[in-house]
This record gives C-alpha cells, structure tokens and sequence, in this order.
C-alpha cells in the first residue's frame, strides 16, 4: 500500500461538519496542511443544532487550546450553566442543589449551534462543502480513496476522516459494525423565551440542568442559550415506540396524552415540563456502537467521534470527538508519513474510547434511578 509523505500535502477529506470534523479542519489549517470538509447538510442554518453542550477541561477544552478557540469559547460560554437541581418526582421538593462556585470551568455550557459557529467562522472560507452526502468510499488506483456522493460528485483523497456521526458512511470502508437501540428513548421538548411565557418553568429548571426520576422514568430539562429550555423525556421502551402506539412525533397532543398517563403519579410542576411545550416532540431513540469497536488501520481511512465509538449521551460524546479531532490532526501534521500519524492516533484514541465505552454501556439506565443524584455519573449535559 502507498503511503503519502505529508510534505507532499496530502489530499484530506474529512467527512462529517460536526464538532469533531470542524476542530480537525481548523487544527489542520494551522498547521499549514489543508483539508476539505463535505456535509450532506444544505448549509450552517439547514437545521437546528439540538441543546447545549459542556466542554471539559481535559478534553473538550484542551481541543479548543489546539484550534486557538478556548478564549472565545469561555466569552461565549454559561458557567452558570453548571447549575444542578434534582426534584422528587411526586411532589417537586428540591432533593439535590448544586450551584457552582466562582470561576469553576469544570463544565461551562455553550449551545451546539454557538460551537459550531465558532468552528465554522475559524476555518478559512470554502473549506465545508455543503449539500454533499457520501454515499460510499471505495479503493482508488495508486491505494488512494474515492469518495462518491449523492450530488453526482466523486472526490479522491489520500486521506478519508470519517467524522460522520452515529450513522457513519465511512466506517462501512473499515468495519461491519452497527450502532445498537440501546432500550431508551429520549423524547425532546423545548420551550422558548422562558422567562417570560413560561416563567414556572424557568423557575424550576434554574440557570442549567433540572432533574427528576421515579425508578421507571426521568425528565431532564436544561436552560440553553437565548431563554430556550430543552427537555428530554426519558423512557425505556421499544425503538418504535410512538409507532406502536399508533403515532407519529407530529401528534403533539396525543403524545401529551400518553405522557400525562404515563406520568400521572408525578407533581403537577414536573407535569408541565411534558405538557407545555411550545413545538412538536422530537424522537429521539439512542443507539450505540458495540463495545469494543476496533479495525485493523488503514493508511487511507480513519474514523473519529461518534463514527469510531457512538456511546450513549451521558455527556461525553462531543467532548470525545473534538479530543479525537485534536490528536488526529496533531499526529498528521507531527508525522512524516499519514501511515504513521493514523496509526499513532489509533493507538491512543481506541483504547481511551474502549475505557469510556465500557463504562457507560447500561450506564444510561443510572438516570431513571430514584436515588440522590451523582453529578459524576449521570450527565446529559
Ligand atoms: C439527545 C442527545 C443529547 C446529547 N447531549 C450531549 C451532551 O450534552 N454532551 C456531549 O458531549 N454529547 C452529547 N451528545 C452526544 C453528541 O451529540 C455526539 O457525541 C457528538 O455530536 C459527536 O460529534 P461528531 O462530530 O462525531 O458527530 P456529529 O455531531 O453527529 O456530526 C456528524 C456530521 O456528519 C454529517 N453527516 C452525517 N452523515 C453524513 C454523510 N453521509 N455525508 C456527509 N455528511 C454526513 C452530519 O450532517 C453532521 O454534521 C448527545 C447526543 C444526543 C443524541
């Protein structure tokens, strides 16, 4: 197999511009190596981002110091967002309350759309190429790569980085592995301007996180950006869950019905987090990759993020795929040969990933627990 000497600029496509594919970009470009990045999105508005997000210092964060973004990053940032509140499911009484102290950094919040922004505005423009859904990356003459995308559009690459998320195209070119239903779903609900239309709400949840459980069945709401709440109803149940049930997610008010029975022994304050809500609920049934996922490396395709080792959300995820994104681009740039960097970054990256797989595969369960919460092991956010 042809291994590309990095000093003859080697062709890299990376795949995928989330959180981790864009912070490898951005490191790679300031290293002087370029890269393209294709996204099947229309563009950096096509849909919306989902919630917030922390960064910790030793991970998220030290990827941030590698792209230069740490200080702009923490202007943006919510350290009052670390805030923690645990509710008693029946009658809403504070049973946990974390503030955080003065200048913690351990977890400040920042809304995915804001990261992402952040990530975009660095990279020099026409680095993400939108509306380019991979399809498949096949072998190229010369032990090169191929990538073919919906659009019609074939590009060859020395390098493929598949940071394509949960239902990564790229990994098909490494591995046979398929991300799992894990047993529960999350159901999300937001509610705008808080402070203001829904002022109990905003009460309730406080400047970060709100929680509570009943053995059974959790809410978990988080104050973003801008007066928005986000909610996650969590359940274990089957992946088609609202299908069997005869719905769909745009039945907003038989959803609400079904919720109100399933949670009929809850406080009516709590209620209102599933009921209130000011859109649709979004579906959301979590998948995971099995634990361990490994491949044997290849010289012209890697994987990072959610693509090499989708967990459940517990917190981790993106903070993972920006620390994966961070070495992958630092070994490129510190190695003679891609050879050489893909498998230096492997060797560290597999079994870090493997650790933290391990540790929370059936951890996810731990947040329906009725018991005191541990801001150590349960974390969505
Ligand atoms: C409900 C929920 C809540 C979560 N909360 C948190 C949290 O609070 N903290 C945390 O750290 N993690 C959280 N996670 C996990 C986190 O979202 C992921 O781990 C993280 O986004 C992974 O980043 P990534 O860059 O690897 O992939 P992604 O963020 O999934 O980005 C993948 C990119 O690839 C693109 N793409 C996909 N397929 C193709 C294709 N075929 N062709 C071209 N482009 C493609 C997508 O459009 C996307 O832009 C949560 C996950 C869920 C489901």
């Amino acid at each position: 197999m042809t291994t590309t000497p990095a000093s003859s600029t080697p062709r890299i496509a990376i795949v995928g511009a989330g959180p981790g594919g864009l912070t490898c970009a951005r490191i790679l470009q300031l290293h002087g190596l370029t890269a393209a990045v294709y996204d099947l999105a229309s563009g950096p508005d096509d849909r919306d981002q989902g919630g917030t997000l922390d960064l910790h210092p030793d991970d998220g964060q030290i990827a941030l110091k590698e792209a230069g973004l740490l200080e702009e990053f923490l202007r943006l940032a919510r350290p009052e967002g670390q805030e923690m509140r645990q509710y008693h499911a029946a009658d809403a009484t504070l049973r946990f309350h974390q503030q955080p102290v003065e200048h913690q950094l351990s977890a400040p919040e920042i809304d995915r759309g804001q990261l992402r922004n952040l990530l975009l505005s660095s990279l020099t423009p026409g680095t993400v190429r939108w509306n380019h859904a991979l399809q498949c990356v096949n072998r190229a003459a010369g032990g090169t790569r191929t990538l073919h995308f919906a659009n019609g559009a074939a590009v060859e690459a020395d390098l493929v980085i598949g940071a394509d998320g949960a239902w990564s195209k790229v990994r098909h070119a490494l591995s046979s592995a398929t991300p799992q239903y894990i047993g529960m779903t999350y159901l999300e609900a937001w509610f705008d301007d808080v402070d203001t239309r829904h002022p109990d709400i905003a009460e309730l949840v406080g400047q970060g996180s709100a929680m509570a459980a009943d053995g059974k069945r959790c809410l978990f709401a988080q104050r973003n950006s801008a007066g928005h709440i986000r909610v996650y109803v969590i359940q274990t149940d089957h992946a088609d869950w609202l299908a069997r049930a005869g719905l769909n997610s745009q039945d907003t008010e038989p959803i609400r019905a079904l919720l109100l029975h399933r949670y009929r022994d809850w406080a009516p304050d709590l209620r209102r987090l599933l009921t209130d809500n000011d859109g649709p609920y979004i579906d959301r049934p979590l998948y995971a990759l099995p634990v361990p996922h490994a491949w044997e490396s290849d010289p012209t395709v890697t994987l990072l993020g959610d693509a090499a080792h989708l967990m459940p959300p517990l917190g981790v995820g993106v903070n993972l795929a920006m620390l994966d994104a961070s070495e992958l681009a630092l070994a490129i740039a510190g190695h003679d040969a891609i050879a050489d960097a893909v498998r230096a970054y492997e060797d560290k990256m597999l079994p870090r990933s493997h650790k933290m797989q391990a540790a929370l595969d059936g951890a996810a369960a731990g947040l329906l627990s009725d018991e005191t919460f541990d801001p150590h092991q349960s974390d969505i956010g």
